[in-house]
């Protein structure tokens, strides 16, 4: 019987497919000319294990990486990384001198920002302008105070303003209006940036789900998150690509039993069974970040079928209907993987809780083992 304490659940990370998928992003985006190619690692690499990701998308040619904190930018430095890198969430107290002597390109919004940064120059600075996702960002009011002051400070010498950019609030609806207006704001901050006498390296827009779906907002460069990792941005544009969902979650049943018609399962008993069956127990909960919605909603896989999950998920376990058999401890049970064999995906998880694969691949951890391969 194999050991089940030998046998940890597990986060298993394929860089081989984060490769793939770069490389058909790249591939993607340099179809009609030269743009550039970002991949997003921030939040751990969206779960995935920001240095590891990074590594595997330099590989693959990724031209820039994209974090959104200092402390992010500057761990991926200490890694070893030297490349293109961009940050843009700066807090306040944040050590701009450490970030420039890294290399690393920072944002500003603010022209108090930009005075930070100058006094700690000469440094390389990008721009955000808000062109209506009324988030981080220049407000379309300021855009003209905010070049005059860089242009001000690239003229002492103390910044280089690289570059300038904004983000999409619908890029995952193209026929959301958004995108047109935003597009056209963008566009009149660029010509407002040449006309103070600004002339950045790389202007951009787009995040995965428009770099894929709308070419009109590639501009200089794109910033892909989510569809390097092999997820959908918008639906069922990934599997159309040929994208490789990167991670797997897996772990080992602990033990099975019968349950008879009409005995409850786990807190609260939410779930009776209808006739008798045979449920397990998988040693994983919201302690891992499996998220407590998936509590009869979600499903694993194990034995090449799929199990709903019953009852409430718990901290540290919970139960799936085995109907009726009763494969042994250390029976592997794959929470999501990419979906090929059958097994649930992250984004069928993200439709179960009501959330988007995003937030399922960013939030798992805890006592899971993560491993890439
Ligand atoms: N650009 C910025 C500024 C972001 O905050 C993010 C992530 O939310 C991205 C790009 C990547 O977005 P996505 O994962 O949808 O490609």
């Amino acid at each position: 019987r194999p050991s089940v304490s030998g046998s940890r659940a597990e986060i298993v990370v394929d860089l081989a497919a984060v490769r793939h998928n770069v490389r058909i992003l790249k591939d993607l985006v340099t179809v009609d000319g030269p743009v550039q190619l970002m991949v997003v690692v921030k939040a751990d690499g969206y779960g995935h294990g920001m240095v590891e990701v990074a590594g595997a998308a330099r590989d693959a040619g990724a031209d820039w990486l994209g974090v959104a904190t200092l402390d992010e930018a500057l761990a991926l430095r200490a890694s070893g990384d030297s490349g293109p890198l961009l940050c843009w969430l700066s807090a306040p107290g944040d050590d701009f001198a450490a970030a420039v002597a890294a290399g690393i390109e920072v944002t500003a919004y603010t022209v108090a920002e930009l005075d930070e940064i100058a006094a700690v120059g000469p440094a390389r600075v990008q721009l955000k302008v808000d062109t209506g996702l009324s988030r981080g960002g220049a407000p379309h009011a300021e855009w003209a105070t905010l070049f005059a002051a860089a242009a001000a400070h690239e003229a002492a010498g103390r910044i280089r303003v690289t570059g300038l950019w904004s983000h999409l609030a619908a890029s995952d609806e193209p026929a959301h209006p958004a995108n047109e207006q935003q597009e056209a704001a963008f566009r009149e901050a660029l010509a407002l940036a040449a006309e103070s006498g600004l002339d950045p390296d790389v202007t951009h827009l787009a995040n995965s789900a428009a770099a894929i779906l709308r070419p009109s907002s590639h501009f200089d460069l794109v910033r892909c998150g989510i569809a390097s990792y092999g997820l959908d941005p918008a639906p069922g544009v990934s599997p159309r690509l040929g994208l490789r969902p990167a991670m797997t979650v897996r772990a080992r049943l602990v033990m099975s039993k019968a349950i008879a018609a009409g005995d409850g399962v786990s807190y609260g008993h939410t779930w009776h069974a209808a006739e008798d069956t045979t449920v397990g127990l998988v040693p994983v909960g919201y302690g891992e970040g499996v998220p407590r919605a998936a509590g009869n909603t979600a499903s694993v896989w194990v034995d090449d079928s799929r199990r709903p999950i019953r009852g409430r998920v718990c901290m540290d376990q919970l139960v799936i209907d085995l109907y009726g058999e009763l494969p042994p401890p250390g029976t592997e049970v794959v929470l999501f993987g990419p979906g090929n064999l059958g097994e649930p995906t992250a984004q069928d998880w993200a439709e179960a809780v009501g959330t988007i694969s995003y937030e399922i691949v960013t939030r798992i951890g805890g006592r899971f083992v993560r491993r890439h391969v």
